[in-house]
């Protein structure tokens, strides 16, 4: 997916978020972050760290709290690493305008190796634990396309 899309919906003279020009320093274990966005609808992403940059999903009720439940989860642009550290308030008039703050991160294993996960991407199932100070365990990402819309995933729990 690259980040084109990411830049291409931001004034980085008028937003405080990443432009992702940093390369993204290898770290030992994946990471994960949820951010609470207080924009035109309370919502969380959902981004996990995968090629050096963040997949990304907007997740309307937040994760998946008990076994089982479902998530709606709608993925959206890939953001630059860097993302996972952002925090702040983008100006009225900008995209996402609103407030930021980090709910959760922390890392997370995938099921298999990356380039499973790389494949479960684009067939539509992922399967990972996080190991965050909320979210801990094993969690399932499933797509579900409807005609008009490609990019709806169930976020789910799993039992441990
Ligand atoms: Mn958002």
């Amino acid at each position: 997916m690259g980040l084109k899309k990411y830049l291409s919906k931001r004034d980085f003279t008028q937003t405080s978020e990443p432009e992702g020009k940093k390369e993204p320093k290898k770290q030992k274990h994946l990471q994960f972050v949820v951010q609470e966005h207080h924009a035109s609808h309370l919502h969380y992403d959902f981004r996990l760290e995968l090629d050096g940059v963040l997949k990304s999903w907007a997740v309307p009720k937040g994760p998946p709290a008990e076994i089982s439940e479902k998530r709606l989860a709608i993925q959206v642009e890939d953001h630059p690493f860097d993302y996972i550290h952002f925090e702040g308030t983008i100006p009225k008039g900008n995209y996402g305008a609103g407030t930021v703050k980090i709910w959760d991160k922390g890392t997370y294993e995938v099921e298999g190796n990356e380039s499973l996960m790389r494949k479960g991407l684009e067939d539509g199932h992922i399967n990972f634990i996080l190991h965050g100070k909320k979210l801990k365990g094993p969690y399932s990402l499933v797509r579900f396309n409807t005609e008009n819309n490609q990019n709806q995933w169930l976020f789910l729990k799993k039992k441990s």
